[in-house]
């Protein structure tokens, strides 16, 4: 079975990769702080974006009927699906219908969630993604690393060679803004041709049955304007009570995404244009237990912002990957379990608890805490390593106890003195990692005891 430790293992490999990778995201966590700082009324914003939350969890299910109606009356199909089976087979089954081939997404990670790409692919259909990072790691066939950023992990040169192999662009040529307009250039035949389009949903406003698509290269746009279907897939917690509220939201999403004071488009989708068709496909896989989980309800507040992901240490320096889940990074450690507990185990684990999540959230999620209590349901389960669990009680013997305290501390001293390959083995995953002390004279205790009476 995979897990976090042995995948950041492997992109630990690369070291000038990770330390850029880090550098990278900490200036965009860095671009986000001075974003924050612009609004004097930010800290306000998000309580307020977290009560509307509050208010949305406690009555999902009346504001869900509520836009279902308005959708319906706007001339949109609504479909719902329980897991993710059930949304890909309906998606099929729309694009099956018109008889269409290949279709063009805009970023999603709902469908990455429910493993769309994989599954139309194996059914004849071509899946062209038009987000310029999600088409580079598309064309790279590997998901996404990031929720915002879906290549960060890729260096420029990098893609000038995919899109040397892939677009016949210049061999050696690595200028952004080369690759980007190549890009462009690549895309434009697939949204000239698609008859079918695929978005996600920021936001949907239960009064009014409309959609908010938030994008920064208007890919989104192009190809719903475009195509004669579009398809939005959104998971059941994206609903807001009324536009008013959108305001809050948006104001708080692209700062703390990327730092910029607004996504580039903002676009609302409330009915199809003429000779159009519309559908929403509304997606519950597993977020009904996640509402039900008291200690975890609160994680379907994220609007997927990835600030959580930038400011994370672990996540910063073991890449997104290691995280072997669509949505990676705290909020994914968190989400990722309430779907599958035995392959999600690892995940609360992948973390310091340093808190840092938590300050940055603009809903205001207690993630860190949340990450906490998960170590202690896996623990109660048993999806835990026997290891790790004999571990765990030893130290919480020694720890609660302190003469077992003490004489341990004398036992360590003792080994690294005179036994150091006890401590330095391949078979301790702390040496593993990190270099052992020096065995100091005696303990802190002893040291204090010492002093304490030499002072009097
Ligand atoms: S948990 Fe909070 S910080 Fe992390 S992605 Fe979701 S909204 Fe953003």
């Amino acid at each position: 079975m995979v897990n976090h430790a042995d995948l950041s293992e492997k992109f630990n490999v690369d070291e000038p990769r990770v330390n850029w990778h880090d550098e990278t995201l900490w200036w965009v966590r860095q671009k986000r702080d001075r974003a924050a700082k612009q609004i004097p009324e930010w800290e306000e914003l998000r309580s307020v974006a977290s009560s509307i939350k509050d208010n949305v969890l406690s009555n999902l299910s009346e504001y869900l009927a509520e836009f279902e109606k308005n959708a319906k009356q706007n001339g949109v199909h609504v479909h719902w699906a329980a897991d993710a089976d059930e949304h890909n087979q309906i998606v099929l089954e729309i694009i099956q219908s018109h008889g269409i081939k290949s279709i063009v997404k805009s970023k999603s990670m709902l469908t990455e969630e429910c493993h769309l790409n994989p599954f139309l692919i194996k059914n004849n259909i071509e899946v062209v993604d038009t987000d310029l990072g999600e088409r580079i790691v598309q064309l790279a066939e590997e998901p996404p690393s990031h929720i915002v950023l879906p290549c960060i992990h890729w260096k420029k040169e990098e893609i000038g060679d995919l899109f040397h192999k892939h677009l016949g662009t210049p061999a050696g040529n690595a200028d952004p803004i080369f690759l980007t307009r190549a890009a462009r250039a690549h895309l434009r035949k697939y949204f000239l041709s698609a008859k079918l389009a695929m978005t996600g949903v920021n936001f949907a406003i239960a009064s009014t049955g409309e959609f908010v698509v938030c994008t920064n290269e208007g890919n989104a746009d192009m190809g719903a304007h475009l195509a004669d279907v579009h398809i939005a897939c959104m998971g059941l917690e994206k609903i807001i009570p009324e536009r008013k509220h959108l305001g809050v939201f948006l104001r708080l999403l692209a700062r703390s995404a990327t730092g910029q004071p607004i996504t580039s488009y903002s676009s609302h989708f409330r009915k199809p244009a003429e000779g159009q068709e519309m559908h929403i496909v509304i997606v519950d896989n597993g977020r009904s237990r996640q509402l039900g989980r008291l200690d975890f309800r609160n994680s379907l507040k994220c609007i997927r912002c990835a600030a959580c992901f930038n400011t994370c240490p672990v996540y910063r320096r073991s890449g997104g990957h290691s995280y072997h889940t669509a949505i990676a990074g705290p909020i994914g450690s968190i989400l990722a379990p309430n779907l599958d507990m035995r392959n999600y185990a690892d995940l609360p684990f992948a973390s310091t608890l340093c808190g840092s999540c938590s300050n940055v959230c603009p809903v205001k999620i207690d993630i860190h805490q949340q990450l906490y209590k998960w170590r202690q349901v896996l623990v109660e389960e048993g999806y835990v390593t026997k290891e790790k669990s004999v571990a765990m009680k030893t130290m919480s013997s020694v720890l609660s106890n302190p003469s077992k305290y003490r004489l341990a501390g004398r036992l360590g001293r003792w080994i690294l003195r005179n036994a150091p390959f006890l401590a330095k083995n391949r078979w301790n995953l702390w040496f593993k990692h990190r270099e052992m002390p020096e065995a100091p004279k005696n303990s802190f205790r002893e040291w204090y005891l010492e002093n304490k009476v030499n002072k009097k």
